[in-house]
């Protein structure tokens, strides 16, 4: 086998190989941008859905997320700080679904109407024939 031979298998490898080589680098980046594409993609629809579940603003239609306790646009209260274990609480919850804090004006009345329950309660137990 002379060197003219090897010469020129080499070439022919070198010519084959490179373009496999520059193609699979082009189809690696195309891969790295798709996957960039798709997390953004992800984000974002990520994003939507939040505005979606918890809808807009009820002053000015801005789309809020959960854990917003303030409209970012008008200022207006959307939700309570818990507390008890400082969680997101929305503003008509009476009782922290976390850690079963209750506050409010409503949480209030419904603990003082319990209360009174419970004093009705242990007055009926305990003169069972006055209340008949
Ligand atoms: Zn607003
Ligand atoms: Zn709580």
């Amino acid at each position: 086998m002379d060197l003219w031979l090897l010469v020129q298998i080499g070439i022919v490898i070198f010519f084959t190989l490179v373009p496999i080589a520059v193609v699979m680098f082009l189809l690696w980046i195309k891969r790295v941008v798709d996957e960039n594409r798709e997390l953004a993609k992800k984000e974002l629809e990520l994003w939507s859905g939040d505005t979606d579940e918890y809808g807009r603003c009820e002053a000015c239609s801005e789309p809020i997320r959960k854990g917003f306790l303030y409209c970012p646009v008008c200022h207006k209260k959307l939700g309570n700080k818990c507390p008890g274990c400082h969680r997101f609480l929305k503003i008509k919850w009476t009782k922290c679904p976390y850690c079963g804090e209750e506050y409010g004006a409503a949480a209030v009345e419904a603990g003082q109407q319990k209360q009174l329950a419970m004093k009705l309660d242990s007055a009926a137990t305990q003169h069972p024939s006055s209340a008949q």
